[in-house]
């Protein structure tokens, strides 16, 4: 086959800081896919791009040819209204599993594809596959016939969504090109657009623990996805979310599942059920707009009818906190986890062995830094180096206060767990320096920032 462009000249464009055409654009991303244009032209471009970026229609173009190399799923025979959330990833991020069923338990679908960590942030199905028997491969027929009956899904996203991202997104690992507003908000949106959800929100993550620590540029990172959204026919909204601390009182995948229980039994650290509730809100509401606009056509709902307006009014009408209270998301989880061969009332795994590391002094906790405990959970076996390591489940670090917490010298501040001691020390010196004792109270941070539609 004749090839209607050279790579070279792609990237000569983008080093001399020219706008990429349309027709480069899906070209280039086809002929990566088809393994026409070599890793190291494309690591080359990609650095080309991290230096000299792309502007608002390069960045949909080069979304729209990603979502082209692969499948997009079609959830229009449900008979309920989708909605989707995804984290740009952050330590002790695990609301995701008491968000997807306290959204279907008011009336949403929630197909939630998601994937395994690598490096600090920990990955949704590492935290499920710490409870017995949870299986995170489902065919498309299984994720459908759970999305009917149950309402809530996560699961392992095929490899058949948006392929050029998942060889794009390898390459930029290691060719230090990762932390690029544009290539991040499409490798993102090319994946949740071609999973095909009405409505999505973005928690975009902001502090120490987060891909972008500067406030200014999450805003755009936000900002970029929510138009990409737009732009793709996906109704998108995006909250700025604090992760200078970690999220809750634990990181680490079995310590991350028995906390969301707790949430979903009604308890829980203030921030992660206020973060949930905050994220089911949207996606209630967001799944309510869908539903007037388009209707339901699994459901036979026309839009603009009696029934949609009726179904629109009962999803805002729906009150995530009560049904966190009174067990109607419980409920919905322990179907969940039933339904991918998890059994939800197994004890989960704990470490072989733990530490716990004392406060030096008495004072008010200022501070707890997110990226020291990602990193120590991550080396006392929590997460992985390598996409082909093992996890351990019950590895990660609990922390027993948080900033704004009095503290007793001798106290326990953390306590590091793990089946292989010989780990401790590594993680203790991540946490060096992790923490501060004074004087007074640091202003209370409400864990929603900002919110961007
Ligand atoms: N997550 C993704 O899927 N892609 C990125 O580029 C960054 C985070």
């Amino acid at each position: 086959m004749t090839e209607r462009f050279d790579a070279v000249d792609v990237i000569h464009a983008k080093r001399d800081g020219k706008p990429l055409t349309d027709e480069q654009i899906d070209w280039v991303i086809d002929a990566y896919t088809r393994g026409v244009v070599a890793e190291e032209q494309m690591s080359a471009l990609a650095m080309a791009v991290f230096l000299n970026g792309m502007d608002r229609a390069e960045i949909s173009r080069w979304t729209a040819a990603m979502i082209a190399s692969g499948e997009r799923m079609d959830f229009s025979a449900l008979s309920r209204p989708t909605a989707d959330k995804h984290s740009t990833g952050g330590v002790g991020d695990k609301i995701t599993l008491p968000l997807a069923p306290l959204v279907a338990c008011c009336g949403v679908a929630v197909p939630q594809l998601s994937g395994r960590g690598l490096g600090h942030t920990g990955g949704t199905l590492d935290k499920l596959e710490s409870i017995p028997g949870w299986r995170a491969a489902l065919t498309n027929d299984e994720m459908m016939r759970q999305l009917d009956t149950v309402g809530a899904v996560i699961c392992q996203a095929g490899s058949g969504l948006a392929p050029a991202d998942r060889k794009l997104y390898a390459l930029r690992d290691v060719t230090g090109t990762v932390e690029c507003i544009p290539l991040i908000a499409s490798s993102i949106m090319s994946k949740k657009i071609a999973e095909g959800t009405g409505f999505l929100v973005l928690d975009v993550k902001v502090g120490s623990g987060a891909f972008m620590r500067d406030y200014d540029q999450a805003v755009e990172l936000a900002r970029t996805m929510v138009a990409l959204g737009k732009d793709h026919g996906t109704s998108t909204v995006a909250l700025l979310t604090d992760m200078s601390t970690p999220l809750g009182l634990t990181a680490g995948n079995a310590l991350e599942v028995r906390e969301s229980v707790e949430v979903l039994a009604g308890g829980g650290p203030k921030d992660v059920v206020d973060l949930t509730v905050a994220l089911a809100r949207e996606m209630l509401d967001g799944a309510a707009a869908t539903v007037e606009a388009r209707g339901v056509p699994g459901a036979s709902i026309a839009a603009g009818s009696a029934e949609a307006s009726r179904l629109a009014g009962s999803l805002r009408d729906a009150d995530p906190a009560q049904a966190l209270r009174d067990g109607r998301a419980m409920d919905a989880w322990k179907a969940m986890i039933k339904a991918q061969d998890g059994d939800p009332d197994a004890p989960l795994p704990w470490a072989r062995e733990t530490e716990t590391i004392t406060a030096e002094a008495d004072g008010v906790l200022e501070t707890m830094d997110a990226l020291a405990v990602g990193v120590a959970a991550w080396r006392l076996g929590a997460g992985r180096a390598r996409k082909e390591d093992p996890v351990q489940a019950g590895a990660g670090v609990v922390l027993h206060a948080k900033p704004g917490e009095p503290v007793r010298q001798g106290q326990p501040l953390l306590t590091l767990h793990t089946d292989t001691p010989d780990r401790f020390a590594r993680a203790k010196q991540a946490l060096e320096g992790a923490w501060t004792i004074g004087t007074s109270a640091p202003s209370a941070q409400e864990i929603v920032r900002t919110r961007i539609d």
